[in-house]
Parts: structure tokens; C-alpha cells; sequence
């Protein structure tokens, strides 16, 4: 049976990509308007779906991973007029079978959320009470763990970059289809927070040489990063064409938050310049939390 399970698991679940829209999808059929995505590795160490949806209800838990539990529909009738993208009830059960599945969740009736760890057939093997507030985040550690030959896709760097890029364009998908859903997607723990103001709003500055109010910290210190910048502006003036026309940039503002050790802040004496010993990974982090905001990538 475990290797039936495997191999039907393992035509559910093909890649990073495959496990994110899984999850993805349970979050918005869940109700949610909030999720964020955390990948560590390009996902093959870590993919982390949080949301602020329902949640699932203490009844559901114990099947929620089982093969074939939906929560979703009750009867044949419901079928025809499906509202949700998941029916099936096969994601969560296939992914536990090819790797490490823990899910927090709380609903609305819940004092405090649980954490549930899963093993490879979906039944939880043990349950911690939890800090989450409401909704669900579900983490995958370690996928494809036990295909080495799926995992082995993925050892070249090209590769993990394209299956990258695949998952900023779903993002962008789903938020041209549902604009009120609001998500970020991080990669090797790059945190980033931004401040992008719409054109036409009061703090906007009318100058063409205005690169000194867009501010971008690194660790809460004040830095140039010119590749940012640009990279900021690339954005926002395909956005906003005819703002950036009349030379009307607004004052945006990026907090980049980064594990100390992958910054060296002594490169000049004065401070204000930064080696981000990643910093291609930094700008596909920020250049995907554009993507997700502004809905498509500039060409
Ligand atoms: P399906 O989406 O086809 O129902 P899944 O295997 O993807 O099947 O999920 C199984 C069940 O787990 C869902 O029907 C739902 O009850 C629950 N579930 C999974 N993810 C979430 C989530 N993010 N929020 C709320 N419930 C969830
Ligand atoms: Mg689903």
C-alpha cells in the first residue's frame, strides 16, 4: 500500500509549484483575504502557506490529509455547482505522502489554534496547542525527501530559479482574478515590508532627480542600493505610465530584513552602503512582492 500511495501521491504532487497552488487554493477556498508564502531552498527545504481563513474545524482535523476527505462537498448536487477549487480531497493527503506536513489552524470558535504533525499516510501523529491567531498555515518540509530522483530536478540552480519564476506567475494569476486578496511570497527568509503609495497622493515629489526619497533600509539601517531602486521605479513607472511621464515619483519605502550574517555593513565608514552577500536573492524577493502587488511583471 505505501507504495501505491507513492506513486498515485506522486502524480498529485510533481513540484514546488504543484504544492504551493495546492495550498494556495485550500487558503482561498478557505475564505481567506491575507496569505503569505515563505520558501526556504527554492521550497525543497521549506513551503509555508499561512492564511486568515476559516480554519478547520476540530471534527475535521483527525481527516483533513486522509485520501478522499473533503470538507467541501456534501453530496452529489454540490458538484454542479461547485464554488470552490478543491472537491476532491487529495492535496493535502498526496503531499503528507511525499513529505514532513504540519498544519496550524483556529477557527472563529477556538481559544487557541493546534498544531497538527502529520505522517506520510495524513494521520496526525501528534498535536501541540499553538500562538496562530485565526485561519491556517500549513508547512511542507522537506519535499520529494523520499523521490530522489524528483528531488534530483532540482539540484541545478537554473532549475529551482525557473520553478521560482513559475510560482511569481501563478501569483500574478491569482491576483488579477481575485484583486481583494492581498499575499506575499518570501524566499530564504528575506523579510520585506514596503510602502508604495498610489500617483497623484500628497507625498509624491515632483522632481526628475528625486532617487533620495525613495528610502530603503536594510536591517533598519538607512542604505543606497541603486539596483533597488531601480528596480522599484522599473515598477512603478509600468504601473504608472503617465505619473512617471511628468516626473512624478511618490516616496516609497522598502524595510528589507535579512539574517545579520548575510550582510557585511562595513564596506564604507560612513555605513550607508551595504553588501548583501545574496543580493540576487533579494531582488527576485523583491522584485516577486512587486509582482504580487502591482499584479504583472514589466517587460
Ligand atoms: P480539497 O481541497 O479537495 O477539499 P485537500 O486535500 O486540498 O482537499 O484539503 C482537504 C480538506 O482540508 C479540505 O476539504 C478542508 O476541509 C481542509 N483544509 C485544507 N487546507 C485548508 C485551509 N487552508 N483552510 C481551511 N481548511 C483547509
Ligand atoms: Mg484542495
Amino acid at each position: 500500500p505505501e507504495t501505491v500511495r507513492l506513486l498515485s501521491s506522486s502524480q498529485v504532487i510533481t513540484s514546488v509549484l504543484n504544492v504551493v497552488k495546492e495550498l494556495m487554493e485550500n487558503s482561498i477556498d478557505a475564505g481567506a483575504t491575507s496569505i503569505d508564502i515563505k520558501l526556504e531552498n527554492y521550497g525543497l527545504d521549506r513551503i509555508e502557506v499561512r492564511d486568515n481563513g476559516h480554519g478547520i474545524k476540530a471534527a475535521d482535523t483527525s481527516v483533513m490529509a486522509v485520501r478522499h476527505f473533503t470538507s467541501k462537498i456534501c453530496s452529489h448536487e454540490d458538484l454542479e455547482q461547485l464554488e470552490t477549487y478543491g472537491f476532491r480531497g487529495e492535496a493535502l493527503g498526496s503531499i503528507c505522502a511525499v513529505a514532513e506536513v504540519s498544519v496550524i489552524t483556529k477557527t472563529e470558535e477556538d481559544d487557541i489554534s493546534t498544531q497538527y504533525m502529520l505522517d506520510l499516510t495524513g494521520n496526525i501523529v501528534s498535536q501541540k496547542p499553538s500562538h496562530l491567531g485565526q485561519g491556517t498555515t500549513v508547512s511542507v518540509l522537506k519535499l520529494f525527501k523520499n523521490l530522489p530522483v524528483r528531488r534530483q530536478y532540482y539540484t541545478s540552480t537554473k532549475k529551482c530559479k525557473e520553478e521560482l519564476k513559475k510560482v511569481q506567475d501563478l501569483l500574478i494569476a491569482y491576483a488579477v482574478i481575485k484583486p481583494a486578496l492581498r499575499f506575499t511570497l518570501t524566499h530564504n527568509k528575506i523579510l520585506l515590508d514596503g510602502f508604495f503609495p498610489k500617483p497623484g497622493a500628497d507625498y509624491c515629489s515632483t522632481s526628475s532627480t528625486s532617487h533620495d526619497k525613495t528610502l530603503i533600509f536594510v536591517n533598519d539601517r538607512p542604505v543606497h542600493q541603486k539596483d533597488i531602486i531601480k528596480l522599484l521605479r522599473q515598477h512603478y513607472t509600468a504601473q504608472y505610465p503617465a505619473d512617471s511621464t511628468r516626473n512624478r515619483y511618490p516616496n516609497l519605502m522598502l524595510k528589507i530584513i535579512v539574517p545579520p550574517s548575510s550582510v557585511d555593513v562595513n564596506v564604507t565608514p560612513d555605513k550607508t552602503q551595504v553588501l548583501l552577500h545574496d543580493k540576487e536573492a533579494v531582488l527576485t524577493a523583491v522584485e516577486a512582492l512587486l509582482v504580487s502587488l502591482y499584479g504583472y511583471r514589466p517587460t
